[in-house]
């Protein structure tokens, strides 16, 4: 498995099955390791399904069909990068508490409440779902809410 270049595959709505493949989820979080990545999304490995892995804290999380849920409209800027566009770093506005609704790897309802470098890192994958990355960002675009209702 390896890192594909932009344009990524566009995500389908829903995953195919849960759980999702094993060998699938470890291979990704590899990925993400080996290239200092907190958090990688299906379509930068190519695969056309809504979920991503990340790791922030001390245990890897998955998250598959998120769903944002703003909880303090405060934004607060910060340099992020991607693992999909290399030497980029834009300064992007995310918002520091969020909940989030989605299912992990086996398909069990997952609502979290995430702050700080977690929620960035949340919304940073949502993004990647809807086909968005953070050049966007630099182009002076809107936020990880703005387009809510297409996930
Ligand atoms: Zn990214």
């Amino acid at each position: 498995m390896n890192l594909i270049k932009p344009p990524l595959p566009k995500v389908k709505f829903s995953v195919d099955e849960f759980p999702l493949k094993r060998e699938l989820i470890s291979e990704m979080l590899r990925v993400m390791k080996e290239n200092n990545g907190i958090g990688l999304a299906a379509p930068q490995v190519g695969i056309d399904q809504p979920f991503f892995v990340g790791q922030v804290g001390k245990d890897p999380f998955v998250v598959a069909e998120p769903f944002l849920e703003l909880l303090n409209p405060l934004l607060v800027y910060g340099v992020e990068g991607c693992l999909s566009l290399p030497g980029l770093k834009v300064n992007v506005p995310r918002y520091t508490t969020i909940r989030l609704y989605g299912r992990d790897e086996n398909g069990v309802e997952i609502d979290w409440i995430c702050k700080g470098l977690l929620a960035r890192v949340i919304q940073h994958e949502c993004d990647h779902l809807q086909g968005r990355l953070i050049s966007h960002y630099a182009e002076g675009g809107g936020n990880a809410f703005s387009r809510l209702g297409d996930l």
